[in-house]
């Protein structure tokens, strides 16, 4: 067997396993197209392989040679597709169709022309690399720069240079066989079909790297989501709030929490359904997403709770942010409510105290939150400092203070 065939060989069994890799992962993530696009690349490489394996044994092999060319060139445009879809960036269809078809009968009528003539082999090789070009400059543009997306550029790059040196390797390594039939057990194909192999391993690990990755970050987002709302869910809102209190015990900013519970909603799913409950629920938490300060982690905290944590914000001005927010609910009309009908909210206010731990923060902030609900609900209330007093304050930080103020 000719070196050059021994590695074929060894192409055809690592692009078999990249393409059956790729199309587990797409089996289980039927929303981003990218892992079927790389299967199939994957596939059209193995034809691409089954094609040249053949070759030497054609008496004919214009069919065979031009189908062998198409194949790599199918593969080459599905990673750029691929890398497009990826990439959240425009499919290049109409770059892609012009580079297959005039390639494809290009190559076909060339196929008796000098088969040592650079033109001819830059003929073969260009288009090549004008797809992996595209590829670059799809992740290029789409400004993404962490290391996963600059190797992936830094391999373009590397395959696109490689495929416009072929044509001069060629010549040095003296040409590419007189026939069609004679390409394999030339020393150009060991050198072009073991930078294949190489090319081909780096891109579809670091492509399957790249779509794991992608597939972790999404899982962990939803596992931190809360469906209803889109707001934060009590996993991901602790996650976020132990980094900010953290960071506020090592640089001494003050450090505010907002706990707020909606008022008699009870009463809302029983006279209007669960379902226009749930809207009340999505239009609060719309009001709390709707320019929050900066920094701010939002939170549905389960059923109709809510938590602001606010990084760098004191407590008399997270009672103030707190006073804007239940004074815009309470004017707010709902639009699955009836016109005349309002909902109100109860919020309670903490100051981080630089010392304790979370669980102590929101216990005070319900407490305060509580002192609200008592005091008649639709109010503010704050919660006196736990080396102050265990009890939170009270009237005086309601609603009614503020108004005052
Ligand atoms: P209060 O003013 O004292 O808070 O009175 P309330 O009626 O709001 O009392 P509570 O906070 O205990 O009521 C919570 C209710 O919220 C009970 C539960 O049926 C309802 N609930 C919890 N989660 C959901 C949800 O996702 N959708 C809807 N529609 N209702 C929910
Ligand atoms: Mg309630
Ligand atoms: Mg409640």
């Amino acid at each position: 067997m000719a070196g050059a065939s021994f590695i074929l060989a060894i192409n055809l069994f690592i692009a078999a396993l990249f393409a059956l890799a790729f199309f587990l992962v797409a089996a289980t993530n039927r929303t981003d197209g990218t892992p079927r696009w790389f299967a199939l690349a994957y596939c059209c490489g193995l034809l691409y392989i089954g094609a040249e394996l053949i070759l030497p044994v054609q008496v004919n092999a214009q069919l065979t040679y031009t189908a062998g060319f198409a194949f790599f060139l199918g593969a080459m445009s599905c990673i750029t597709i691929g890398i497009a879809a990826r990439y959240r960036q425009p499919i290049p269809w109409l770059a892609v169709g012009v580079i297959a078809v005039l390639s494809i009968v290009a190559n076909w009528l060339a196929y008796d022309f000098g088969r040592d003539s650079l033109v001819r082999m830059l003929a073969y090789q260009a288009p090549y690399a004008l797809l992996q070009g595209i590829a670059a400059l799809h992740v290029w543009r789409s400004r993404r720069r962490q290391p996963m997306d600059m190797a992936l550029l830094v391999l373009f790059c590397l395959s696109v240079a490689q495929f416009i040196t072929k044509p001069l390797v060629a010549q040095w390594t003296g040409g590419v066989g007189d026939f069609a039939q004679s390409y394999i057990a030339t020393t150009y194909a060991l050198y072009s079909q073991s930078l294949g192999a190489i090319l081909q391993v780096a891109l579809g690990l670091l492509t399957l790297l790249m779509l794991v990755r992608d597939m972790l970050v999404e899982a962990t987002a939803r596992s931190e989501t809360d469906p209803l709302s889109s707001l934060l869910n009590r996993r991901g809102f602790e996650d976020r709030a132990a980094t900010a209190l953290n960071a506020a015990t090592l640089s001494g900013m003050p450090l505010t929490l907002i706990a707020s519970d909606l008022d008699s909603f009870k009463a809302i799913n029983d006279n209007f359904g669960h379902d226009t409950g749930d809207q009340v629920i999505i239009a609060f938490a719309s009001l709390l997403a709707s320019h929050p300060p900066p920094n701010a982690i939002v939170s549905r905290m389960g059923g109709e709770e809510f938590a602001v944590l606010l990084p760098g914000t004191s407590l008399a001005a997270g009672r103030l942010y707190a006073e804007t927010l239940r004074s815009s609910f309470a004017s707010q009309p709902i639009g699955a409510l009836p016109g005349h009908v309002r909902v109100t909210a109860s919020f309670g206010v903490a100051e981080f105290n630089g010392t304790e731990s979370l669980s102590d923060l929101r216990r005070r902030a319900d407490a305060a939150l509580y002192v609200s609900k008592r005091n008649g609900r639709d109010r503010v209330s704050v919660a006196a400092s736990p080396d102050h007093d265990h009890m939170p304050q009270h009237p005086l930080s309601g609603t009614t203070a503020l108004h005052r103020a």
